[in-house]
C-alpha cells in the first residue's frame, strides 16, 4: 500500500495533521526534533514557523518541547550549554515559540543490524515524536532530510563520532592508479596523491565517504560501512515502534546543511511543505520534488548520491519509498 504524503502550506497544517491521528498525541510529552541551526547559518527552520507547529500540537492537548542533541565537531553546539546559547541567539525562546527547548547528550544503546547506536534519552523515552525538518543538501550524505535528522541528530555525540570514523577510507594500494580523483572531490582536502603515493590526513578527514564513492577503481573501501547505511540504521534505532509525524520544510534549499555556517548558495527554488507518518516516503517525495525542478542537483554539487540513504532505509524496514502525493 502506498504511503500518503501531503503537500501543503502552513495554513493547512491542522488539516494535514488530522490525517495522521494527531489526536493520539493528546496528553503526551512530545519532543519536536529540530535542528536549530549553527551560528551564522541562515536557512534553518525559523522560530515564527516553529511556533505554528507548537501551537498545532498544543491545540490537540499535546505537551511539545523542542529537542536536539549536541554535535561531534568543535564549536558552540558541541556542548549542551553552548547549543542552548545558540538557540537563544536564533530566537528559540519560550516567549517566541510557546514551549521549552531541551538540548541533551545522554543516551541508551539500541542495536540495529548488528550495530550499536546510543539513542538520545528524550527520543528513546518518547512514545510520540514530531519531526520538523529543513530539507537541504549535505556534504556527506547528499541530502539532509527526516532520515538524517534522526540518523545523525537523534543519537549522542559519541555515536555520531563512531559513525563518521567508520565511513573513513581504507586504501587498497594494488587497485590504485593514482588518478587523484579522490583528492579532488574531498571537501576537506584530507587526501594527497602524488605519482606513486597516496596519503590521508586523519586529522582533517570528516568520514564523509565522498572519496570512496568517487573512486572508480575500487582503490578505497569504508573502514566499517557507508555513512548512508549507518545513518539509516541509526534512524531506525531512534524511530522504531514510535508514533511519529514528519514535517519537511522544502524551502531555502542550500548546498549544505544547517550545521554549516557557510551552507552555500540556494540551489533550488522554494517548493513548500510535506507531511507524512513515514520518514522514507517523505524524504523520497522531497527529493523527487527537488529533482523535478533541478535534476541531479545534489549529486552534481555534493558528489554524493542522496538516494542511497532512502534505499538503505527501506531495505532495513524503516519505511517505504512507495508513496502517493496529495495536494491540500
Ligand atoms: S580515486 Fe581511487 S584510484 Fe584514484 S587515486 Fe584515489 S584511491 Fe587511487
Ligand atoms: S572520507 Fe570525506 S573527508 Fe575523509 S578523505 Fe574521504 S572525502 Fe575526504
Amino acid at each position: 500500500m502506498k504511503k500518503v504524503v501531503f503537500f501543503t502550506d502552513s495554513k493547512k497544517l491542522d488539516e494535514a495533521l488530522d490525517n495522521f491521528y494527531i489526536k493520539s498525541f493528546s496528553g503526551k510529552s512530545v519532543p519536536v526534533k529540530l535542528h536549530m541551526g549553527e551560528l551564522k547559518n541562515k536557512h534553518f527552520v525559523k522560530p515564527d514557523f516553529t511556533k505554528v507547529v507548537v501551537y498545532a500540537l498544543k491545540k490537540v492537548g499535546a505537551k511539545p518541547y523542542l529537542f536536539d542533541t549536541t554535535v561531534s565537531y568543535s564549536g558552540k553546539r558541541h556542548t549542551v550549554e553552548g547549543y542552548k546559547e545558540v538557540t537563544k541567539i536564533h530566537g528559540f525562546t519560550y516567549r517566541n515559540i510557546g514551549c521549552k527547548v531541551v538540548i541533551d547528550d545522554t543516551g541508551v544503546m539500541v542495536n540495529v543490524e548488528g550495530r550499536d547506536f546510543e539513542v538520545a534519552d528524550h527520543i528513546f523515552n518518547a512514545t510520540h515524536i514530531f519531526a520538523l525538518t529543513h530539507v537541504k543538501g549535505h556534504v556527506a550524505t547528499g541530502l539532509g532530510g527526516a532520515i538524517k535528522s534522526f540518523g545523525m541528530g537523534g543519537v549522542t555525540k559519541e555515536t555520531k563520532k563512531k559513525m563518521h570514523h567508520g565511513s573513513r577510507p581504507v586504501y587498497k594500494k594494488d587497485a590504485c592508479t593514482y588518478c587523484a580523483v579522490c583528492s579532488e572531490v574531498c571537501p576537506f582536502e584530507a587526501i594527497e596523491v602524488n605519482e606513486d603515493s597516496w596519503n590521508l590526513d586523519t586529522t582533517e578527514c570528516f568520514g564523509c565517504g565522498v572519496c570512496i564513492e568517487n573512486c572508480k577503481n575500487q582503490g578505497l573501501k569504508h573502514k566499517d560501512a557507508d555513512i548512508q547505511f549507518v545513518l539509516a540504521c541509526a534512524a531506525k534505532a531512534c524511530l522504531q515502534d514510535k508514533n511519529a509525524i514528519y514535517f519537511n520544510d522544502i524551502n531555502r534549499i542550500a548546498r549544505g546543511c544547517d550545521c554549516d555556517p557557510e551552507a552555500g548558495p540556494i540551489i533550488c527554488p522554494d517548493i513548500g511543505y510535506l507531511v507524512s507518518d513515514d520518514p522514507v516516503a517523505i524524504d523520497k517525495a522531497s527529493l523527487d520534488l527537488i529533482y523535478d525542478i533541478k535534476p541531479g542537483v545534489f549529486e552534481k554539487i555534493n558528489k554524493v548520491n542522496p538516494f542511497k540513504q532512502i534505499k538503505f532505509s527501506e531495505e532495513i524496514g524503516l519505511g517505504s519509498t512507495s508513496y502517493q502525493l496529495i495536494k491540500l
